[in-house]
């Protein structure tokens, strides 16, 4: 079980001396309770008590990265199982296998494929995390030679599947620089593919039969000093075991405090139809894969994927937000109508939308309202007539059009003459609903 703020308080100095931020030793000893200090804050807890608090201090699920440099897998250090109660932080990462059966070119053709895979949903680009080579040539060379020809056409993270430790060792001669995840250990390998892992310094995945199967062997490995490990659940055809599995460990990690699960997991998909293999990721995502593991890596396949997976990682506390500047649809001109909206990602999406169907190109002024719609801006103060008037004299528009007009959204209608007035602009009211765009463009727009 995780310490009380009381328990932890025991093993503080209590001299209250605020080097830790904190105004006394309780406050820090809640702060740290609640996991939002580290126990490294207090300069002057002993030895002897840091040991005793490790367990309170540590993050319940250890954060695990795969992949050194610019695009590297990072999981864990999930602080809650429902996402209403605060936001999951690292989303699950999406990973595409490709069997060391391919011939040189096709892998190769294979791995340009997955690493240009992206996709941009309202104003966030969308990718593949990694990608897994699976050694079923059964060659430890063919593997390494797979290895090699995917590390050198893709900078993407690389998980690394094969129960042969020659295989391993000859794989990791070549990309140990990547911090490749070695994929896994079991019962029968364990002693060795720590000793891999603890040579090349990687990140082990473990596998077992059973949860108390993979927690015994977790233990062995941090005994061994192996402690950055992922949780490699059996997926064998029954998704519904598999997602109770995945629910027990995030159950254990956070509210038992339980160590020998207190790790990130994964799984691959079991299916080879490639519709229900879409539907299995997304399952897997939503119920708590750290990873997944593909197949399929057409866009139609991946897709839904990234899509499931961005939904359920946007933090509920903040709206999806653009940025805050003036954006061109279409082909505009010194001619084109300004408008008006917020940086609420859906109002801004929808506006936009519109004004590509007027087919009436036009700039669009984007506000800065911390993520709010229109009516919820102005009710509160987040849209004001300043805003607005600082917007039009500082963002450039007024070089970019022949023109003083600026269209607002109908639902601030009432803002318009004391816009008029302190701004210098002719401001008309556009529709109230964005669906009201192009048939307001084509008949009351004129320069
Ligand atoms: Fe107490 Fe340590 Fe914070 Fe000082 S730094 S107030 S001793 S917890």
């Amino acid at each position: 079980m995780a310490l009380t703020a009381l328990d932890i308080y025991k093993h503080l100095p209590k001299t209250n001396c605020k080097e830790c931020g904190s105004p006394t030793c309780l406050a820090f000893a809640m702060q740290l309770a609640a996991k939002k200090s580290t126990l490294s804050d207090c300069p002057y807890v002993t030895d002897e008590a840091a040991a005793t608090l490790d367990s309170a201090s540590a993050p319940p699920i250890r954060l695990i990265t795969i992949g050194d440099g610019g695009r590297k897998i990072e999981i864990g250090n999930e602080t809650v199982l429902f996402r209403h109660d605060e936001s999951f932080y690292h989303p699950t990462a999406v990973v595409v296998q490709v069997s060391d059966e391919l011939d040189q070119a096709g892998l190769a053709a294979c791995a340009e494929k997955i690493d240009k895979c992206e996709f941009e949903r309202v104003g966030t680009k969308l990718t593949v995390d990694g990608i897994a080579v699976t050694n079923d040539s059964g060659s430890a060379e063919k593997f390494a030679a797979a290895v090699k020809a995917v590390s050198s056409k893709s900078e993407l993270p690389l998980l690394l599947v094969s129960a042969s430790e020659e295989a391993q060792r000859a794989a990791l001669a070549l990309v140990s620089g990547k911090k490749p995840l070695i994929c896994s250990a079991t019962v029968d390998n364990h002693e060795a593919f720590g000793a891999i892992a603890k040579e090349f310094s990687c990140p082990l995945a473990v596998e077992g039969d059973s949860l108390e199967v993979i927690a015994d062997l977790t233990q062995k490995l941090v005994a061994m000093s192996v402690e950055d490990l992922v949780l490699n659940l059996k997926n064998d055809g029954n998704l519904g075991n598999t997602v109770q599995e995945q629910t027990q460990v995030r159950r254990y990690a956070l509210k038992k405090n339980f160590r020998p699960l207190g790790y990130p997991t994964m799984a691959f998909t079991s299916t080879d139809d490639p519709y229900q293999e879409v539907a299995e990721a997304a399952s897997l995502i939503a119920k708590y894969s750290g990873i997944v593991v593909v197949k399929g890596f057409e866009p139609w396949q991946i897709m839904p994927a990234l899509t499931v997976r961005q939904n359920i990682y946007t933090d509920p506390r903040k709206p999806i937000q653009v940025e805050a500047k003036v954006y061109e649809v279409g082909a505009v001109d010194d001619k084109s109508p300004v408008m008006l909206t917020t940086n609420f990602s859906l109002t801004y999406y929808t506006v936009e939308g519109e004004v590509e169907a007027s087919r009436v190109p036009a700039y669009i002024i984007v506000i800065d309202t911390e993520g709010t719609s229109v009516l919820t801006a102005w009710a509160s103060d987040k849209l004001t007539v300043d805003d607005v008037v600082e917007v039009l004299k500082n963002s450039g528009i007024a070089d970019k059009v022949a023109h003083k007009k600026i269209i607002i959204p109908g639902y601030v209608a009432v803002m318009s003459a004391k816009l008029e007035d302190e701004s210098g602009w002719e401001v008309m009211v556009g529709p109230r609903e964005a669906s009201g765009i192009p048939k307001y463009l084509k008949t009351a727009w004129s320069a």
